[in-house]
């Protein structure tokens, strides 16, 4: 069984988002107010969460990534990896921002996780306080290490990077891949943040990216797969990785083989859906499997060609990425 939507597109990949809440307030995702996360019961449980999964793993998804919000607030969550896991799921992620990374990191490996991406905005203590408005800088340091020192290895290290933030930092960035022999992903910057303050010209070119660090140092490209987000570069001198994650500036949509599932349990088939599909309603009101994989597949079919974001009359989800799951 497969999930192919009408652009021809296999859909094999899914992103469950377990919770809307964080413990960070990242400028270009959440809002400063600490408390603007959805009340409990409209959020699934696990058993709810573990159906609809159970239901797509039969419709042909294999790669999973939990994320959130932040995935490692929700207690529980690696049960419901161990969960997945047992389901058949082949190739079992996480995106976290590292904070209670280390903590859980044994318990994440034993429950079948086989890889991490950790989200690390600044390598400047005082910056990476002002980006995520915490003092946890530390901690995901320390996650990083427990990570890189775990079957998780290598690990990937997410930068959102934000022209006037932190796009002083691209060198540092690749230097720090190179010694701690890690995966450094940088990615522009997408207008899905809860205080709207996107504007093109926040946006840092991935192909500026490049420049600046093949001006220091030789960059050798690697394979990738069509659908993968990142296109990804070896250094041809050492260690480490670098990928460029374009998402504004040259999407990838056409290749697309990602679905979304929030953590309130609707379908989202783009990050930049205008709408999404409850699948909290059939689950809770005696629908079938069938009828829940019927309705799966006919949302999928109608899969967005692409984003918009370069199109004069786009217009941003009302649903920003705490709420959707990157
Ligand atoms: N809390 C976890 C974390 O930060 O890694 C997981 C959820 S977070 C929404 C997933 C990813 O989305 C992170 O790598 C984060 O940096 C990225 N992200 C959040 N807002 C973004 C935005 N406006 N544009 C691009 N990426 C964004
Ligand atoms: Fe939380 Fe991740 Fe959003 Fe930062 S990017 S506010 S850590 S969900």
């Amino acid at each position: 069984m497969s999930l192919t939507d009408q652009f021809g597109r296999a859909i094999t990949d899914l992103r469950i988002s377990v919770t809307d809440k964080c413990n960070f307030r990242c400028v270009y995702c959440r809002s400063a107010d600490p408390e603007n996360h959805k009340p409990d019961h409209e959020l699934l449980s696990w058993p709810e969460l573990e159906r609809i999964a159970r239901i797509l793993i039969g419709l042909g998804i294999r790669k999973i990534r939990i994320t959130g919000g932040e995935p490692l607030v929700r207690p529980g969550v690696e049960d419901f990896m161990a969960r997945l896991k047992s389901l058949g799921v082949r190739d079992l992620s996480m995106t976290t921002n590292g904070h209670l990374l280390a903590d859980h990191c044994d318990r994440l490996v034993a429950a079948g996780m086989n890889r991490i991406n950790i989200s690390l905005d600044s390598l400047d203590p005082a910056k990476f306080e002002k980006i995520t408005r915490t003092h946890s800088f530390n901690k995901v340091m320390a996650g990083i290490d427990r990570a890189q020192n775990s079957p998780l290895r290598p690990v990937k290290v997410n930068a959102v990077l934000v022209r006037g933030l932190n796009d002083d930092e691209v060198e540092a960035f690749a230097a720090f891949a190179r010694e701690r022999d890690l995966i450094m992903r940088f990615i522009e910057f997408m207008p899905l943040d809860a205080d709207r303050h996107w504007t093109r010209e926040l946006v840092v070119p991935a192909a500026e990216v490049q420049r600046r660090i093949e001006a220091r140092w030789k960059l050798e490209p690697l394979p990738h797969e069509r659908s993968e987000t990142a296109r990804k570069f070896r250094f041809a001198d050492g260690r480490g990785e670098i990928g460029l994650i374009a998402s504004v500036t040259q999407p990838f949509c056409g290749f697309c083989s990602r679905i979304r599932i929030t953590a309130d349990g609707k379908l989202r088939t783009c990050l930049f859906s205008k709408d999404d599909h409850d699948l909290r309603y059939m689950v809770r009101n005696g629908h079938t499997d069938a009828n829940i994989a019927d309705a799966i597949r006919a949302v999928v079919n109608d899969k967005e060609e692409g984003h918009r974001i370069n199109q004069s009359d786009f217009v941003p989800p009302s649903r920003t990425m705490v709420y959707i799951g990157g």
